[in-house]
């Protein structure tokens, strides 16, 4: 049985979840328990505070967790990161009151600080040659200039409308953060073979996630086009039409490139253009 260590509640929690119900894993959760094990997998999952998941996993005690990068790295357990998740992106940026004149990171010279995250940014300070007075506290780190306790405050962010609302202006970033999949260094071969089915689950779902699957209407004459914009996992699927000179083509393209591809469809006379989405994607 592995057991799986995640956020209790906050901004990791809703979409480890959904991750590992995707992964075709089901089991019951509700918000006052703090463990849970699965009916289909051998898994139990563990619902703890963010910050005590990298000491749980690096002693054992549990065998796998999902957590920030940002948590990792200021634990100092990078070395238990097994796979990149894709969700809860975001990255620890510094910040300075917006009228205040800022040029670069020389400007922190001997001003104070307040952050969460004190290894990291002061491995961050030391690399640009900054020394600065650190305030670490663990919450509401925005409010730290405008109460007086800070010049600037070091925090995560992901759209900045924190930092705007309370008056503060982004000037660097420290650290760029997404969750991933930690592990126990030393997992006996059992719990291996079960990571490992977890971790081909897992990219399956992620892989799912970043493509569509596309089915459209080519004039035969237009194939070759069509098909180098569309290369597909091997090759696309063509089936002709009933009507003489169209065909009917299938494939896979990565949503990011979704509508250039689209656009160049058209271009080469591609029509009904259907776009679904995929469960899950095996290569
Ligand atoms: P806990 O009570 O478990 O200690 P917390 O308050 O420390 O929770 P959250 O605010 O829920 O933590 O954030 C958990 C993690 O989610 C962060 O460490 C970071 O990796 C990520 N995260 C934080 N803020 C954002 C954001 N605005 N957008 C996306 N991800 C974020
Ligand atoms: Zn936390």
């Amino acid at each position: 049985m592995l057991r799986l260590a995640i956020q209790k509640s906050g901004r990791l929690s809703e979409d480890s979840l959904t991750l590992i119900r995707e992964c075709g894993i089901s089991f019951q959760s509700s918000t006052y328990k703090l463990k849970t094990e699965a009916t289909n997998f051998p898994l139990e999952i563990l619902f703890l505070r963010d910050d005590d998941i990298p000491g749980y996993v690096r002693d054992g005690v549990a065998d796998l967790g999902i957590v920030g990068q940002n948590v990792l790295e200021e634990a100092g357990c990078t070395g238990l990161q097994v796979e990149a998740l894709g969700f809860s992106k975001c990255r620890l940026a510094l910040a300075v009151p917006r009228g205040e004149a800022y040029e670069s990171v020389q400007d922190l010279r001997g001003r104070s600080i307040a952050t969460s995250y004190p290894q990291l940014l002061g491995r961050y300070l030391a690399g640009h040659g900054v020394q600065a007075e650190l305030h670490v506290i663990s919450g509401s780190v925005e409010i730290a200039p405008s109460i007086g306790l800070a010049d600037a405050v070091c925090d995560i962010v992901s759209s900045g409308s924190t930092l705007l609302g309370n008056g503060l202006r982004e000037v660097e970033t420290v650290f760029r953060s997404e969750a991933v999949l930690i592990a126990y260094a030393a997992l006996p071969p059992e719990k291996q073979v079960l990571l490992e089915q977890l971790r081909f689950r897992m990219q399956a779902v992620r892989r799912a996630r970043r493509h569509k699957y596309i089915v459209l209407n080519a004039p035969a004459a237009s194939l070759d086009a069509v098909r180098a914009l569309l290369p597909g996992i091997k090759a696309p699927t063509v089936t002709p039409l009933a009507d003489a000179g169209w065909v009917s083509v299938q494939s896979v393209v990565q949503e990011d490139a979704f509508w250039h591809i689209t656009d160049q469809l058209r271009a080469v006379g591609a029509e009904g253009i259907l776009v679904l989405p995929i469960e899950k994607m095996i290569e």
